[in-house]
């Protein structure tokens, strides 16, 4: 076995997507010399599939994430490839960015803050003295590099670097269930005004005003109303509801929850489509288990544009653009952290002490055939996350961010969502520049206050908001 190669950091980030985005971009931007490491060949992970960023907002409109994710948004702007927040009139607003646009915009921030990509390579080791993560292995395709930090983020969607450190993890719950897998599509050159036209004249086929924050005494017809009137294709056909759940009957469709549209690019009269799933409790760990149900998913892509072109106003002269880079895992490892977030907390909008970024957007668990799980947010308000969600039990120098950190599996359905994945990541890349900066070996030995008087300065929302 040749040697490795060594490399230091002040601090290393694992995984590029919105977590990893977060988190390396506060880091450096407080004056860590840091590191970006991204198994795939561009930064964005979820973020580059071209679905709504939900989450930075309340089903009130109230922005709750700010700070980093602005400067992703104000970058997708300048390049004419933010469309903005949206309301779905059911139960969230959310923002929505063209994904091509995205993969350049967050290039273009990591480069100005000094972030240094490495991209290609996978983490695949970990080297732990009494806690403490000396080092991580990278493994590129023509060799292997050793990477010393003084702090590390996971932001690896799968907690791989705390689990491999030896933090606790949870998988699923008692029941054993996995939220289904599902590749994201887009579709251009969809005729916007006809397609609201039938959104606006079928609301029985729509999921809308399912919290009363957002349905505000308003008739089913009437929510449908203020989604034509907003002027953006987007919207949630429930699986239930006559147009969907005609389509399924008749074999049009395969059995699913929902077809979600959401614009991704106005130039482009461009759609991102939410529809396919497969619910066989896969784990997203498991790379062959994922490979085997590619093919059903890219079958179920062909069968949802078939249909919409077919039957769905506005999609008669579409043509199918593209599909999301890999398909979509939901739900894999939980770390086990010094505070864990319950489901409960999250629907009651609870407010913590220890705050460092919110989440806002419903619990969302998808499952098998039609059914979902949403739960809204009390009062179409947002809940806070504590600081000890992203510090794994039994490490000293690493904390977690995005789809990975510490809650029960109720409450990752909505801690999962991209914008808590951009807040928990700044959270923690500021966190851990903070340690680097004061000369801690622990991350406990952070002040929580000092922490969030820093986010307050760079932008972060932790109060005043529903
Ligand atoms: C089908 C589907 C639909 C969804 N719909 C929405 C939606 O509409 N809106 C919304 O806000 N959220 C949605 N979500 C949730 C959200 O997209 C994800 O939970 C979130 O993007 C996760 O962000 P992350 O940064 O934690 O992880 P990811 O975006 O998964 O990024 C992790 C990155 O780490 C890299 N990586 C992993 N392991 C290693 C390793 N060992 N070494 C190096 N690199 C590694 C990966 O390649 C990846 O790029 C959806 C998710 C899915 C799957």
């Amino acid at each position: 076995m040749p040697s490795l190669d060594h490399v230091s950091f002040d601090v290393a980030v694992v995984g590029g997507g919105a977590a990893g985005i977060g988190a390396a971009i506060a880091a450096a931007k407080s004056g860590a010399r840091t590191a970006l490491i991204e198994a795939g060949p561009m930064f964005g992970g979820e973020l580059l599939s071209g679905m709504s960023v939900d989450g930075v907002l309340n089903g009130r409109g109230e922005w709750v994430v700010r700070g980093v994710a602005d400067e992703i948004f104000e970058e997708c702007r300048q390049m004419d490839g933010f469309i903005g927040p949206l309301h779905d009139y059911r139960l969230i607003c959310y923002v929505c960015c063209d994904p091509e646009v995205m993969k350049i915009a967050i290039a273009r921030v990591l480069a100005r803050h000094g972030v240094v990509p490495i991209l290609y390579t996978q983490v695949t080791d970990v080297a732990v003295e009494n806690g403490t993560v000396r080092s991580i292995v990278l493994t590129h395709k023509n060799r292997r590099t050793l990477l010393s930090a003084k702090h590390f983020v996971d932001a690896s969607g799968d907690g791989d670097v705390a689990a491999m450190a030896g933090a606790p993890t949870e998988f699923s719950d008692e029941t054993g269930e996995l939220q289904p897998l599902s590749l994201m599509f887009r579709m251009s050159g969809v005729e916007t005004g006809p397609f609201l036209d039938f959104v606006r004249d079928n609301p029985t086929s729509l999921a809308v005003g399912e919290s009363e924050a957002v349905r505000a005494g308003r008739t089913d017809e009437e929510l449908a109303q203020a989604i034509h009137a907003q002027g953006e294709p987007t919207v949630f056909f429930r699986g239930n509801g006559p147009f969907l759940g005609g389509a399924i009957q008749r074999g049009e469709m395969f059995p699913t929850a929902l077809i979600m549209i959401m614009p991704t690019s106005k130039p482009r009269k461009e759609v991102c489509v939410n529809a396919t799933r497969v619910a066989e409790n896969i784990s997203g760990l498991d790379a062959p288990g994922v490979s085997r149900v590619v093919a059903t998913l890219m079958d179920q892509v062909w069968q949802t544009a078939t249909f919409l072109k077919t039957r769905c106003p506005g999609f008669e002269g579409a043509s199918f653009a593209g599909l999301a880079p890999r398909v979509g895992i939901r739900e894999t490892r939980r770390v086990m952290g010094e505070y864990v977030l319950s489901g409960d907390e999250a629907a009651s909008a609870t407010k913590q002490k220890d705050v460092i970024t919110k989440g806002a957007h419903h619990i969302d668990i998808h499952q098998g055939g039609i059914r979902q799980v949403r739960i809204a947010i009390a009062d179409g308000g947002s809940y806070d996350i504590p600081f000890g969600c992203l510090i794994p039990k039994a490490v000293r120098n690493l904390l977690v961010a995005g789809r990975c950190i510490s809650t029960d599996r109720v409450a990752n359905g909505t801690t999962r969502m991209m914008g808590q994945c951009l807040g928990t990541g700044h959270a923690a890349g500021l966190a851990a520049a903070m340690c680097v900066e004061a000369g801690h070996d622990d991350v406990r030995a952070l002040p929580v206050p000092a922490l969030q008087a820093r986010l307050r300065q760079q932008g972060a929302v932790l109060d005043g908001t529903h």
